[in-house]
């Protein structure tokens, strides 16, 4: 069967639930002013400019997950004490936190399902709350369950031997970092902003261990990075590690905070970056795994700009083009940000080094 069309995996109760107020000091710096910054606008302005633009996204199918997952599901990798304080094995009460992330991993679990199995060409889930720092006992930066790792779990489940994560957050994917340390099956990537979230972590020591060793991969670029320096990260770092390690499944923990509008971190990405950066991983599946590529949807707090670069994330995974416009790319052009700072160049020469010492099948 010919994949064809992109899934995107939604529930009401991904917006609707409140996590309650909460500023970040990072860095002696108030990032998030705004003290409810994880509202559920932050994912519903995304399904809302799916609808208002699906005349012209017609290969793309909205899924609506209604089935949380089964508390097993998530204990395969939490700690059973983790997710009992999370309250998975009581009664769930409709429109928690807790059934959102329930339904968080319901999501990714059948849509990695619907890519493995060729039904769709790609998928995104567009889940709340995010994944991406936590990990087997812990949660932060307002996470609750490990989408991402899930996914990948899921993935191998269904037979994947070789998987590998691109985490284009703006901060570190400790999660998946923690879950395959020692792994030398999935091969984890994150670029980040330098010395921000989640603290102590994304370094480029940090390379994994035992047999994993080298399948960890951290790009901690410079405060004020944009689409410069991402497109010279992928040329140089992540596109040949990849092509060395060949995986059959493409994750990627995609969070929007990378956006220069962003207020949980000081990066410079726009939203043809956005749609860049998604054509390089449809790229990168269709050379190596067959086509097999799924976001989970991670961070992005900008909510007058988070729209647009969705779509043209969305844009890129189905091919499809709405003909809606950036009207800040119009006033500002796409290249205000292309410039590669001497401090990301030496982070690139340290970076090509370690990604072609990833390991080879
Ligand atoms: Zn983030």
């Amino acid at each position: 069967m010919t994949a064809h069309g992109t899934a995107v995996a939604w529930s009401p109760v991904f917006a609707a639930h409140d996590n309650g107020p909460g500023a970040a000091f990072l860095d002696h710096q108030v990032l998030l002013p705004d003290e409810r910054w994880d509202r559920g606008a932050r994912v519903g302005c995304l399904r809302d400019i799916l609808e208002w633009s699906a005349a012209g996204l017609p290969s793309v199918r909205l899924v609506e997950i209604d089935a949380p997952a089964d508390p097993e599901v998530v204990t395969s990798f939490h700690d059973p004490g983790y997710a009992a304080a999370q309250g998975i094995f009581d009664a769930v009460p409709p429109g928690s936190r807790t059934e959102a992330g329930l339904l968080a991993v319901a999501a990714v679990r059948d849509l990695c399902g619907q890519v493995w199995h060729r039904r769709v060409r790609n998928g995104y889930a567009l889940v709340r709350p995010a994944g991406h720092h936590s990990e087997t006992d812990s949660a932060g930066g307002g996470c609750l369950f490990a989408n991402g790792v899930l996914a990948a779990l899921r993935a191998r489940e269904l037979g994947a031997r070789r998987i590998v994560m691109i985490d284009w957050d703006a901060h570190h994917g400790n999660s998946q970092q923690a879950a395959f340390w020692d792994d030398p099956t999935v091969l984890t990537i994150s670029i980040h902003q330098n010395r921000h979230f989640a603290p102590g972590t994304g370094g480029t020591d940090a390379r994994g261990d035992g047999a994993g060793f080298g399948t960890n991969l951290n790009v901690p670029v410079p405060m004020g990075s944009g689409g410069g320096v991402y497109r010279a990260v992928f040329d140089e770092v992540v596109r040949p590690a990849v092509d060395r390690f060949r995986p059959d499944m493409v994750l990627v923990p995609s969070g929007l905070d990378a956006s220069y509008l962003d207020p949980s971190a000081r990066l410079a990405l726009h939203s043809a970056d956005y749609r860049w950066l998604a054509e390089q991983v449809v790229e990168l599946a269709e050379r190596h795994a067959g086509g097999r590529l799924l976001l989970t949807h991670e961070g992005g707090y900008a909510l007058p700009y988070l729209p647009l670069c969705f779509l043209r994330i969305i844009e890129a995974l189905s091919g499809d083009r709405t003909g809606v416009d950036d009207p800040f790319l119009r006033r500002w052009g796409t290249d205000f940000a292309r410039a590669v700072p001497a401090e990301a160049r030496e982070l690139l020469a340290e970076c090509r080094r370690l990604a072609a010492e990833v390991p080879e099948p």
